[in-house]
Parts: structure tokens; sequence; C-alpha cells
């Protein structure tokens, strides 16, 4: 058996593990487990952009290489989506390359700009590739607390400043998984203020811009004046577009930045299938407003029943006004979120996260997605409610 690379040992081993195993076994004794753990939209895609893409895919033209610029009228279109949708002026030619989802884009970022020993400041609790990306390419997460108290937004000031000075990335996400949490106002401008002059790029990941509720409307770090000379912003078509599985999306902003990118790109992939472009475009076209006002109006239905069946047992939750995602603390009588959340499958065979999962500041909590089938969230929501009343 050969053995593999060193830095495989790096990773931390994958939390939910020992979880899906209970999972299975409880499925294979029989028992109905309701799975609120992903963030997978379980709606389809709209059918604009399914027909877009089967348009695209019967045409010989897509079916070769694509280049990791992209399509022309695909960084057009994202260009004018940000104009539309967040008043930001990109340069289609320099300021917009398509990814194969935002995750790949996350992770090859830190390939193209940490050396050996480099920093990542990374948002604690957060997506797990802002600290398994910086391990992998050799680097050095760092973490920055987002607590209640500072409405989940991480305390520049406190950054040590010797690791402030290592730091090329640093990562944030507003609408925020896992804590449902929608930027703190005047954060992206003190974010602005920490970058510029320094050698940090800020990293932006809008995964939830689009899934906002109670007349919300989710900001772009790049409307924030300066941003663009500091940071690159990532948007994702996954969550605001029920399109998890197409992998696609957009890195968009700073010029140099993503020129850095697409050169180690070109020696990673290949782009992004032009079918799937195509479909984008149809995707970031006004014509799917009103499908994504449905979706959003059904989440929050969904949103309100989970926060009023948690009040129902005890535990108190600000109902968050983006995301797909419930952030509600461990009730009192538990260890860690860990032993809650196994006490939830055993008693309602309901699958909840545990909130260390996403962090050390994720510990104390919970986290529920709200991308079950309405029958299932609320046969699950009965079972929470008769949990511990
Ligand atoms: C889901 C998610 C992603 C992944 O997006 P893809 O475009 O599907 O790769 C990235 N960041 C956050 C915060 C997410 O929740």
């Amino acid at each position: 058996m050969r053995s593999h690379a060193d830095r495989l040992d790096l990773i931390p081993p994958y939390l939910f593990a020992e979880l899906e195993r209970k999972v299975a076994a409880k499925r294979a004794a029989g028992i109905d487990v309701i799975s609120l753990g992903i963030g997978d939209p379980d709606r389809p895609t709209p059918a604009l952009v399914v027909d877009a893409m089967q348009e695209a895919v019967s045409e010989p033209g897509t079916h070769q290489y694509p280049s990791n610029r992209g399509r022309e009228d695909f960084r057009r279109a994202v260009a004018e989506f940000y104009d539309r949708r967040f008043d930001v002026q990109l340069d289609p030619e320099t300021e917009v390359m398509p990814v194969i989802g935002a995750k790949e884009c996350i992770f090859n970022l830190n390939l193209a700009f940490l050396n050996p020993g480099d920093v990542a400041l990374a948002a604690d609790p957060g997506y797990p590739v802002y600290t398994g990306g910086p391990l992998l390419a050799g680097g050095e997460p760092v973490l920055m607390p987002l607590l209640p108290e500072r409405h989940f937004t991480p305390d520049l000031g406190a950054i040590p400043a010797d690791k402030r000075a290592k730091a090329k990335l640093l990562f944030v996400n507003y609408p925020n998984n896992p804590t449902g949490a929608v930027v703190r106002p005047g954060f992206f401008q003190e974010l602005v203020e920490f970058a510029d002059g320094s050698d940090t790029l800020v990293v932006h990941d809008n995964a939830y811009s689009e899934t906002t509720f109670d007349g919300y409307v989710a900001p772009s770090f790049l409307a924030t004046p300066g941003a663009a000379e500091v940071g690159v912003e990532v948007f994702s078509l996954s969550k605001g577009y029920n399109m998890t599985g197409w992998r696609c999306g957009a890195i968009v902003g700073n010029a140099e930045a993503i020129a850095a990118y697409w050169k180690l790109k070109t020696n990673i992939d290949s782009g992004l299938f032009e079918a799937v472009q195509l479909a984008a475009v149809a995707a970031l076209s006004p014509d799917a407003d009103d499908e994504k006002r449905e979706m959003n109006a059904h989440y929050q239905r969904r949103r309100d029943l989970v926060c009023e069946a948690l009040r129902h047992i005890g535990v108190e939750v600000t109902p968050p006004r983006g995301t797909i995602y419930i952030w509600a603390p461990v009730p009192d009588g538990f260890a860690s979120a860990a032993e809650y959340c196994d006490h939830v499958l055993e008693e309602a065979a309901v699958v909840i996260s545990p909130g260390g999962a996403y962090g050390p500041n994720g510990e104390g909590f919970f986290r529920i997605s709200l991308t079950t089938p309405d029958d299932r969230l609320s046969e699950a929501v009965d079972r929470l409610g008769r949990l511990r009343r």
C-alpha cells in the first residue's frame, strides 16, 4: 500500500463521518431519519435555466474545451447582473472570470496566493475550505472569531500583529453560513481600510446574496468604495438558483488577483462547460427574478415554521434575514453541540449539524438547514416539538 502525501494528514478528519455512520445504521434498521443537516436546495433549477441548458447542449459549438477566461457573453452577463443587482460596475474583460463552483475558486486562491508559512485569515465558524485550503497550500489558517455580540463579524483589531503581517488572504462571507447573519453596516468599509496598503487580498464569498427575507437586500462587497483595489468576490449560482449540481459561479473584482488565479487555473482545469455558462446567462437575466422571489418566500415560510418550533422547545432564535440556515444555541443541559445533536438524532431521528463542525467558535450552537421538502420539514419540526417541552 503506497502512503499518501503528508499534506493529507494536515486536514482534520471529516467531522460528519461519525454522524453519517449513525444515520446509515438507523436507516438500515428501518428508522425514518429526516436530515436537516446539509445545505443543498431541494427544489429544481428554474425551468428557464434548464431550457437554456438544453438548447446550449444541443449546440456542437459548446462541446469543445472552453477557455479558462470564459465566454464573452458569460462575462458580459455577470457584469450586467452586478450592475443591475448591486450597482457595481465591472470590466467584463479583466474583472470577471467563470469558476467551477465557489468551492473550486476558494481552494485555488490559496494555491495562487500563499507561500509556505503565509497566513490566511478565516472566519470561525466558517465554510471548511477557508481552513482546509490554506493547510493544503502549505499556509497557516488563522481564525477570526464570529461572535453573536459582534453581529457575527470579526474583530479585525484583535488579529495579532505578526499574523496580520503574514496574511495574504482573508475569507469572509455574508449573508453568512453557518450563522445566518447579514453583514453589520460599516463592516465592509472596515475591511477595505484593514486591507488597504497591505499584502492581504480580501475574498468575499458571496454564496447567499440572492437568498434573503423580510425585504432585506444583500450588498456586494464590491459596492464598498475601494473594495476592488483590495479584494475579489466569489459569486455562486448554487444556492440562489438551485444549481448546486451545476458547478457554476464567477470571480469578480481585482483584475491582478483574477489574472493570478487565471494563470494557476490554466495548469489545473480547462474551464467551465460552455453550455453551463450559457445556462448561467439565462439565470442572471431579469427573467429569473420572479422565480428567485418565489424561492425566497418559500424559505421564509420554512424559516418561520422552524423558529416557531424551536421557541416551543425553549430555544430562542433571531430569525435570519438571509441564507438557508437557522443557527441556534444548544439548550442547557448538554455538554456540547455534538452531544445535543446526538440526542436529537437518537430521540427524534432528526439530523442537525453541530456548530463545532464549522470551527471552535461554532461550539454551543447547532445549524438547521431549510432545504428539506415542506412535508418532511413539518414532520421534523413536530418531532422536535415533542422532544422536550
Ligand atoms: C455552499 C457554499 C459554497 C459552495 O458553493 P459552490 O458554488 O457550490 O461551490 C461556498 N461558500 C459557502 C459559504 C457556501 O455555503
